[in-house]
């Protein structure tokens, strides 16, 4: 299937598998994947590292500010870079979960990832997936999708990917990280996690990725005529 020169959006809850979908409707079509929770990650791992966050997640926003200006973060082989240091196994830990959400609160730090992420999609041709591409980043793309799943299915699916990876993980802390992350993404001020307006919603809760990408080739068909 051709498709157009489009952004493909998809926003949705915290595990509810944005990120394996949109590698896959990548690869099938030949566009550009970008996983924006990675950048919130980054962001985040380099806040505990520097000290810009306690234990208790107050964050010192005028210095993490300044010290994000120059951050570079991209990606490469194996995944996630800051600087030419990888480090796509500890953005992905449950120290780095557990601040992500109250970093991502913080404008200043939204108004830094927008910035790399709307570069990134200049040339069209992009899956982008996170919590306010649809509402906030790319609000004129030309597909959304919203993503859900029940809670315990998601809590199911992220601690089996994490044990994969060797993570010795509770699934109720996985739970509650999810249920706690789901809170605050959807309540926060700045650009909080809504379903926006045009995007079509798709719960996976009972579905196999053969299934989205048929439910997904349909409404690519009746839109576009491809
Ligand atoms: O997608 P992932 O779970 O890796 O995202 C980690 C966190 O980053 C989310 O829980 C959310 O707090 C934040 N995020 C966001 N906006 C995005 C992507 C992620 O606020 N577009």
């Amino acid at each position: 299937m051709q498709i157009p020169d489009i952004i493909i959006a998809i926003d949705g809850y915290s595990s509810t598998g944005k990120s394996s979908f949109a590698k896959i409707i990548a690869n099938e079509f030949s566009f550009l994947y970008l996983d924006s929770g990675a950048l919130y990650r980054c962001v985040t791992l380099f806040a505990i590292e520097n000290g810009f966050i306690d234990d208790d997640c107050n964050i010192d926003v005028p210095g993490l500010e300044k010290a994000i200006e120059d951050l570079d973060i991209h990606f490469g082989e194996g995944g996630t870079y800051i600087g030419d240091r990888c480090v796509e196994k500890e953005i992905r830990s449950l120290a780095v979960a557990g601040k992500v959400s109250p970093i991502a609160t913080v404008p200043e730090v939204r108004s830094f990832v927008d910035r790399k992420l709307r570069e990134f999609g200049k040339n069209k041709r992009i899956v982008m997936d996170g919590r306010d591409i649809g509402t906030t980043v790319f609000p004129n793309a030309e597909l959304k999708l919203f993503m859900t799943a029940e809670p315990m299915i998601r809590a199911e699916r992220r601690a089996a990917e994490m044990r994969a990876k060797g993570q010795d993980v509770d699934i109720n802390d996985v739970l509650k990280n999810l249920q706690e992350r789901d809170y605050i993404d959807s309540h926060r001020e700045t650009s909080p996690l809504t379903q926006a307006a045009d995007a079509i919603v798709l719960d996976n809760s009972y579905m196999t990725m053969e299934d989205q990408m048929v439910w997904l080739k349909k409404i690519i068909a009746e839109r576009f005529g491809c």
